[in-house]
C-alpha cells in the first residue's frame, strides 16, 4: 500500500527535474497527425511535436479516435464506491483482506484495506457510471449514455453480466446490501461504521465484438503511441509499463 497522490507527485517531480514541462487544465480538443509532426490542439494553446504518448484513461478511445483511427473498442466507466471506517476501527484488521477473485469478472470485489495512514477502507463496488467522469451517484452525461448504450460490444457485456450488474447497483443505493458484502470478512461492522469517502471510476475498455478487454492495450499510429486499456493493476505497474512504451516510441523512431 503507497500513498499513490504521492507516487504521482514523485513522478511529476522526476519528469520536471529531467526538463519536462506538465500544463494541468489542458484538455486536448484535438490532434492532427501529419508525416513529421503531430499537432496537438488544446482549449488554450497549439503544440508541435515529433511524436506524441497519450495516456487518456476515460477517454482513451475518444483521444485515439482525434487521430482518426478507429480503436476497435469503447471505454464503459464503472464507479468504484468506498467506505471509510471510524477511526476507532483503525486496528480492526491488521493486513489486507481481499475475496478470492471471479476470473470470469475483471474486478475485485469489495475488500477491506489498512492505507498507508492506519486508517481502514472498504470497498470498491462496481456499478455502471451513467458519465465517463462520474465520481457521484448522481452524476449523468447524456451524451456519454447515449454512446454507451448504442455501443453493441456495451450491450453485450451488460446483458451477459446483467444480474451481477443490477446487483452492484442495489447495493451501491441500499447501504444494507453493502454492509453485508463488506460483511463476509468483518462481521462486527455496523451501518454506522460506513462513512463516505470518495469514489473512483474505472476506464474499462469494451471490444466491439462484447468483450470486457482485461489485459493492457494499445494502438499506434506512425508517430503516436496511445495506451487504449489500463486497468488495475496499471498503477502498481506504471514504472513497466513506461518502460514498455518508451520501446515502442524507439521502434516509432526507427
Ligand atoms: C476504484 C479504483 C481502484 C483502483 N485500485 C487500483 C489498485 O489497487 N492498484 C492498481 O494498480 N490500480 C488500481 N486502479 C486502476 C488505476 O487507477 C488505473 O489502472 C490507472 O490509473 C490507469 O492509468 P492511466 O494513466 O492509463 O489513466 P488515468 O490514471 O485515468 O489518467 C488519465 C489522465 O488523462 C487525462 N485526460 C483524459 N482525456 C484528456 C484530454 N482530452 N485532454 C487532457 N487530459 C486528458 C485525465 O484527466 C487523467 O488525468 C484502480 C482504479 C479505480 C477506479
Amino acid at each position: 500500500i503507497v500513498n499513490y497522490a504521492e507516487v504521482t507527485q514523485a513522478m511529476a517531480a522526476e519528469f520536471t527535474r529531467l526538463g519536462g514541462e506538465i500544463r494541468f487544465e489542458h484538455c486536448v480538443t484535438g490532434l492532427d497527425e501529419r508525416a513529421d509532426e503531430v499537432v496537438v490542439t488544446t482549449e488554450h494553446e497549439t503544440f508541435t511535436s515529433r511524436y506524441l504518448v497519450s495516456c487518456s484513461g476515460l477517454m482513451a478511445d475518444r483521444v485515439i479516435r482525434m487521430l482518426g483511427k478507429d480503436p476497435g473498442f469503447t471505454i464503459c466507466p464503472f464507479r468504484g464506491e468506498y467506505y471509510l471506517l471510524p477511526e476507532r476501527h483503525n486496528r480492526i484488521v491488521n493486513h489486507l483482506i481481499y475475496p478470492i477473485p471471479d476470473p470470469a469478472m475483471p474486478f475485485l470485489g469489495v475488500h477491506l484495506t489498512r492505507m498507508i495512514d492506519g486508517t481502514v477502507t472498504v470497498g470498491p463496488n462496481a456499478v455502471l457510471a451513467l458519465k465517463r467522469e462520474g465520481y457521484r451517484k448522481q452524476d449523468m452525461s447524456l451524451s456519454d449514455m447515449g454512446q454507451m448504450f448504442s455501443h453493441p460490444g456495451i450491450l453485450k457485456v451488460l446483458g451477459k453480466h446483467l444480474k451481477p450488474g443490477l446487483v452492484e447497483m442495489k447495493n451501491s443505493l441500499y447501504k444494507r446490501g453493502y454492509l453485508e458484502l463488506v460483511r463476509k470478512y468483518c462481521p462486527s461492522l455496523t451501518l454506522e461504521d460506513l462513512t463516505p469517502y470518495p469514489a473512483g471510476v474505472r476506464a474499462q475498455a469494451v471490444s466491439n465484438d462484447g468483450r470486457l478487454v482485461d489485459d493492457f492495450l494499445f494502438v499506434n499510429t506512425p508517430r503516436t503511441v496511445n495506451v487504449g486499456n489500463a486497468p488495475s493493476p496499471a498503477a502498481t505497474s506504471a514504472l513497466p509499463i513506461g518502460a514498455h512504451i518508451v520501446e515502442q516510441v524507439k521502434t516509432l523512431l526507427d
